[in-house]
């Protein structure tokens, strides 16, 4: 008997078709194979074997209601009815460019996009035209979307291997096909490292447009900073004339409606938002300072994208807006609350069963990983963990009808409640005793 056969056979149906079998190559790194699904609905995900799932990996983080909330999908099939892109001006537009800087404490203005990727792309753009600078400091175990200017290798094992690449001086491109010249624009810095942040920032001040970070390392441990150095940062780049740019594609709707920069009280000049902002239809923006953003309106910079701004989308956002602020913010004290009754019972479990591990968890994301330490709050650090036995959980998780990304990071939903946790607890308790 094959759990999975239907999935595999998918899978080898759809390479003949699509390249490299998955959407997205980060997609193929799941064991025992990537799963196709049936159907979605609340924290929970069904196979096309029939199998269903807990789903923590919630499509890499946007889901932050869950699969088919019916609220959200009433909001945008409603939208739809009226017809999902114009390529001219409505009212949705405004509405959530609105509540976005009704919401995000440093914005004034926004400017909409798709991805991740794409917004990312935009606040370089704006911090090099906006300085008159060209180089960009950016940080090891940071993750800033896949274009050329700022992909760097990524020590993951999300990653299949990219290929035979080369390095330029002492970065190495993310990935074959990339412009080696782009990456000359780039400074890779460890984080929460004040003194190399003041020290380089300091000598490169005249060449340095922007200084781009996650508030939190999620995508390498869920490593928070250290106390006072996100205000290090902040002081050093005002007073050097460097943009900050902080990227709270994963954070932006996930730490609070304001996300890390009104949980951590500090103000960047821009943000970059997107994945939970929609909650699963792809919308992305940044957001930040009018002096800076008004490089667009001024036509100083290009903000192009055939699909920005749709009322599909922004009907979305809205849709996650509302929900997102019922109760004053209830849903993020209830997820927080889910988060914490799974990150005290997997530890517990992990220890009675002699298994020595790490779980950083800030609020509904949190990062699991196997590691003989009793803290991970550095990139150095957070590449010692056993990759190959969290591989090797989130396997057997599988099998309990867990779904778990195979790089450690979980995500909650306000759809994630007691019922799951037990369950979920449950399975972590079987899967301990199978791996110690
Ligand atoms: N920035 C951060 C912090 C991310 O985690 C990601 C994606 O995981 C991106 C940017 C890129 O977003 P997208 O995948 O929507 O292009």
């Amino acid at each position: 008997m094959n759990r999975y056969l239907q999935s595999k056979e998918r899978l080898q149906e759809a390479r003949a078709y699509v390249a490299g079998g998955v959407a997205s190559s980060l997609r193929a790194s799941m064991k025992p194979t990537p799963l196709y699904v049936q159907k979605a609905y609340g924290a929970r995900i069904q196979d096309v074997d029939q199998h269903e799932y807990i789903d923590y990996m919630l499509a890499y983080g946007p889901l932050i209601l869950g699969h088919a909330h019916p609220a959200f999908n009433e909001q945008v099939y409603e939208a739809m009815q009226k017809g999902s892109t114009y390529g001219l001006q409505h009212e949705g537009e405004i509405r959530l460019g609105r509540r976005l800087t009704e919401i995000l404490p440093c914005a004034e203005q926004v400017a909409f996009s798709g991805s991740g990727t794409e917004a990312v792309m935009l606040s370089l753009r704006l911090a090099r035209a906006y300085t008159g600078k060209t180089k960009t400091v950016r940080f090891y175990g940071h993750y800033h979307g896949w274009s050329d200017a700022i992909f760097t290798s990524f020590p993951s094992p999300d990653f299949s291997s990219p290929g035979a690449v080369e390095a330029t001086e002492d970065i190495t491109p993310g990935t074959g096909g990339q412009s080696l010249n782009s990456l000359q624009d780039l400074i890779l810095l460890p984080w929460n490292d004040p003194e190399a942040l003041e020290e380089t920032l300091t000598r490169y001040q005249h060449e340095i447009s922007a200084v781009i970070t996650e508030p939190v390392m999620c995508n390498s441990g869920c490593i928070a900073p250290k106390p006072g150095y996100m205000e290090k940062m902040r002081e050093l780049t005002t007073r050097l004339g460097i943009v900050l740019i902080w990227d709270e594609v994963i954070t932006g709707f996930r730490l609070g409606l304001g996300g890390a920069h009104e949980r951590f009280g500090i103000q960047p000049d821009l943000v970059t938002i997107g994945k939970a902002m929609a909650g699963g239809i792809p919308l992305s923006a940044v957001a930040g300072k009018r002096d800076v953003m008004r490089l667009i309106e001024e036509g100083t910079v290009m903000h192009l994208g055939t699909l920005n701004g749709n009322s599909l989308a922004t009907a979305a956002g809205l849709a996650v807006i509302h929900e997102l602020s019922k109760a004053n913010g209830q849903a993020f004290k209830d997820m927080e609350h889910t988060s914490t009754m799974l990150t005290e019972g997997i530890r517990s479990i992990l220890k009675v069963n002699g298994l020595q591990a790490v779980v950083n968890q800030l609020g509904p994301v949190f990062h699991l990983m196997f590691i003989d330490k009793t803290e991970v709050s550095d990139f150095n650090t957070f590449n010692l963990r056993d990759t190959q036995l969290y591989t090797r959980f989130a396997e057997e998780m599988l099998h309990e009808g867990i779904l778990v990304r195979p790089n450690g990071l979980w995500y909650v939903s306000t759809a994630h409640g007691e019922k799951e946790v037990q369950e979920t607890l449950l399975a972590v308790e079987r899967v301990a005793e199978r791996i110690a």
